[in-house]
C-alpha cells in the first residue's frame, strides 16, 4: 500500500510540459473558415456570419475585437475582404500574422472566386497549412496531417470532376454570379454572359444581353443561386426554353468544414444534368 502511494506521488510530481499557448484563429468567411477548420483541428473563427451578404460586407466593432486579439487571420485575398483594411488597421494588432491563401495564385481577370475549383482549393489549403506552421510550429504535425487528410478529399472530388465532365465538353452556361470562371476553366466548360442579379428587376439591357449569349454560345443552362427564388429569372429561362438551375457559390452555407464537399457534389449533379 506504502509502495502504490510513493509511486503515484513520484508520478504526480513529473513535470509536465505547459501546454502551448492557445492560438486565436480568426477567417473571414465560410470557404476560408472550413479549410482553416479542417488543418486546425479545432476552434477557429468567422468573421462573416454565414448567411450575410459576403461581397459588400462592412466590418462590425466585433469585428475589430476579435481581430485586435487574434493571432492569426486567414482570408482568401485578391482583393475579396476589401473590409479588412479599415478593420486590421483599427484593431491595432503588431502581432497579428495574416495568412493570404490565395498567395502564388494567378487570378483571371482579379476574380476572386478560386476556392470553387478543387485544384486550387487544394493549393489554398496548403497555404493554410503553411501559414499556420510558421505560426506555430509546435503543431506542425497535425497541421500537416489534416491537411492531408483534407487534400486528399479534394483530389478525389477534382478526380470525380474531371471524370464526369470531360463528357461535356465545351457545355456552355450563363450565370447570375460571375463566380465560376476556375471552375469553368478546370473542366473545360464555359461559363458566358454573367447577368449580375439587380435588386428587383432585370433591365431590358441584362434580358437583352442573356437572349444574345445563349443564341450566339448555344448555352446549354442558366445558373441562378440556390435559396433565391427570383421569378424574373424564371421567366427570362422559360423564354430562352431553359430551366433555370441553382449554383452554390459556396458563400453561405453551414459550419461543417464537410459542407465544402456536400455543396461542391451538389454542383457537379446540376452542371452534369444541364450539360446533358
Ligand atoms: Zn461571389
Amino acid at each position: 500500500m506504502s509502495a502504490l502511494a510513493g509511486c503515484n506521488q513520484s508520478y504526480s510530481q513529473v513535470q509536465q510540459p505547459s501546454p502551448a499557448p492557445k492560438l486565436r484563429v480568426v477567417t473571414t468567411f465560410l470557404p476560408m473558415y472550413w479549410f482553416t477548420k479542417a488543418v486546425v483541428g479545432e476552434e477557429v473563427e468567422i468573421l462573416i456570419p454565414p448567411g450575410t451578404e459576403v461581397h459588400d460586407y462592412q466590418a462590425t466593432p466585433a469585428n475589430v475585437s476579435a481581430i485586435a486579439t487574434a493571432n492569426v487571420l486567414v482570408k482568401n485575398g485578391i482583393d475579396f475582404e476589401q473590409f479588412l483594411d479599415g478593420t486590421i488597421k483599427s484593431a491595432q494588432n503588431s502581432q497579428l500574422k495574416e495568412i493570404d491563401a490565395s498567395a502564388n495564385i494567378k487570378s483571371l481577370a482579379g476574380n476572386p472566386h478560386v476556392w470553387l475549383d478543387p485544384v486550387l482549393a487544394k493549393q489554398q489549403v496548403a497555404n493554410i497549412r503553411d501559414g499556420l506552421v510558421a505560426a506555430n510550429p509546435e503543431n506542425k504535425a497535425i497541421y500537416q496531417a489534416n491537411a492531408k487528410t483534407y487534400i486528399q478529399q479534394l483530389e478525389k472530388l477534382d478526380a470525380e470532376y474531371k471524370q464526369r465532365l470531360q463528357k461535356y465538353p465545351n457545355c456552355t452556361f450563363i450565370s447570375f454570379h460571375d463566380a465560376y470562371p476556375y471552375l469553368a476553366n478546370r473542366y473545360q466548360i464555359k461559363q458566358v454572359a454573367v447577368v449580375e442579379i439587380p435588386e428587383d428587376q432585370l433591365s431590358p439591357t441584362d434580358v437583352q444581353k442573356a437572349i444574345n449569349a445563349v443564341k450566339q454560345y448555344k448555352a446549354k443552362a442558366i445558373f441562378g443561386e440556390p435559396g433565391v427564388d427570383n421569378k424574373l429569372l424564371k421567366a427570362l429561362a422559360q423564354d430562352l426554353n431553359l430551366t433555370l438551375q441553382p449554383l452554390d457559390s459556396l458563400e453561405s452555407g453551414n459550419l461543417d468544414p464537410q459542407h465544402y464537399f456536400q455543396a461542391m457534389q451538389a454542383n457537379l449533379k446540376t452542371i452534369e444534368a444541364a450539360c446533358k
